[in-house]
């Protein structure tokens, strides 16, 4: 059989991605659906990153599908193959531990992690940043939005350098620090 077109990847992760995610809402307070996260995600390493690596782009499509819904390693690996797998693995917190342990390994991995998966981190951080700047989560503090900031920042500045460009978006988007 012949080899599926990028295109026909692409649009296969998202609908995969829009099923997964069809009832999780963002926390804003307007509870945007959630697949508009993973769609600012990739849509930020193609347009502002200048990305063309297919798996990149879908593994950002897929990035919280297992951490978030009942998505296996396992599938993803059978629909999409194991490199897209081993990038979402990458990405992904044991959701065994505690919130505070979860942040905190984010900082501690991010030096260790591939090109491929830096470079979902660095989109990530720069889509979550730009939410909580302009619809914050509901009931969210100051304090909490600022925190929020540095540790991101904290990820950031930990990961190895992949992409001026996505780097300097997510700077930009860290200068709106609130
Ligand atoms: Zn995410």
């Amino acid at each position: 059989m012949k080899k599926p077109s990028i295109e026909s990847q692409l649009f296969e992760a998202l609908a995969f991605a829009a099923h997964k995610h069809r009832a999780q809402r963002r926390k804003d307070v307007e509870a945007s659906p959630y697949i508009n996260h993973p769609i600012a995600l990739a849509r930020t390493l193609a347009v502002e990153g200048g990305v063309t690596d297919t798996k990149t782009l879908i593994a950002a499509v897929l990035h919280d599908t297992v951490e978030d819904t009942d998505t296996t390693f396992e599938e993803i690996g059978a629909m999409f193959g194991a490199k897209v797998a081993d990038i979402v693995r990458e990405v992904t917190d044991d959701t065994t531990l505690e919130k505070a342990e979860r942040k905190r390994l984010q900082v501690e991995h991010a030096p260790h992690i591939s090109k491929r998966a830096a470079l979902v981190k660095l989109a990530d951080k720069t889509s979550n940043l730009r939410d909580v700047a302009s619809s914050p989560p509901h009931g969210w503090p100051l304090e909490r939005k600022r925190a929020y900031f540095d540790w991101a920042k904290a990820v950031i500045d930990a990961l190895p350098p992949v992409s001026k460009r996505l780097r300097a978006a997510f700077d930009e988007a860290y200068s709106k620090r609130p």
